[in-house]
């Protein structure tokens, strides 16, 4: 409880006076399908009064114009020029959900279709896609104080983020957690779903899933979200009086 309360007082001091503007302060949150990283990142950033994006999102939108235009999975230049394109914006709805707007539509909604989920791994091993995505992604990140999503944030996109953590979970865990949050899903078919692409994810060439050398691993199994939040404040570098400047404690 008293780690707790430390936590808020230096989230309290990190918002800082609202005509000072504080430098970007990055937070980094990776991990695998389902690892509980949107959840976690949307509830964090609540806390700390930022921007949350999740990356994962931008991949599921090229996904989808790409599936919408049939645009084969073979044709990467194709799907690469939607990523170089398409320009991706955040904005959180009022009922406090982070929404991804491609070219000034919200397409949100159309990201965690069946067809989005079996294709979005193998366009996201795509090295055209992740260029140009990742480009964007820093560009938001430069706004300010932002939590951020993804597989290879803390590697790739942010990797001088002033804190990283990893989210992990037993596929199994995953699958329910998933079934549970989806109509109408059965189980094993949501964990094979979840296998498949922890492997392609785990496994491509450019920019693979892994954990950054300097992250924190948190270990979700049996972990509330709340629990999940809790613990990355308590563990955020985070010291007023350097609020402004880059951390020196560096990445957790
Ligand atoms: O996080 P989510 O499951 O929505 O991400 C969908 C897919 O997007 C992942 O399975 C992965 O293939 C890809 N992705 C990625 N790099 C990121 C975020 C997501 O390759 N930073």
């Amino acid at each position: 409880m008293s780690s707790l309360r430390g936590a808020s007082t230096r989230l309290d001091r990190l918002r800082m006076n609202p005509n000072q503007r504080p430098a970007p302060m990055q937070i980094a949150l990776d991990g695998p399908s389902a690892s509980g990283k949107s959840t976690v990142g949307a509830m964090l950033a609540e806390r700390l009064g930022c921007d949350f994006l999740d990356t994962g999102m931008m991949y599921r939108a090229v996904t989808y114009i790409g599936t919408q235009n049939r645009i084969c999975l073979e044709d990467s230049e194709a799907f690469g020029n939607i990523a170089a394109n398409t320009s991706f914006a955040i904005n959180r709805h009022e009922n406090g959900d982070w929404r991804l707007c491609a070219d000034g539509q919200d397409v949100t909604d159309h990201l965690y279709s069946e067809e989005v989920n079996f294709n979005v791994s193998p366009v996201s091993a795509l090295p055209a896609v992740r260029r140009s995505l990742v480009r964007q992604q820093r560009d938001i990140a430069s706004a300010g104080l932002v939590v951020m999503a993804g597989r290879d944030i803390g590697t790739v996109v942010l990797p001088d983020a002033h804190a990283k953590f990893f989210l992990t979970a037993s596929a199994e865990t995953r699958a329910e957690r998933r079934t549970k949050d989806t109509d109408g899903q059965i189980y094993q078919e949501v964990l094979q779903s979840i296998e498949r692409r922890d492997k392609i994810d785990s496994s491509r060439a450019d920019s693979p899933l892994r954990a950054a050398e300097d992250a924190v691993t948190i270990v979700t199994d049996g972990l509330t979200a709340e629990e999940v939040v809790e613990e990355i404040l308590t563990q955020l570098p985070v010291d007023a009086s350097r609020a402004a400047a880059p951390l020196a404690t560096g990445g957790a």
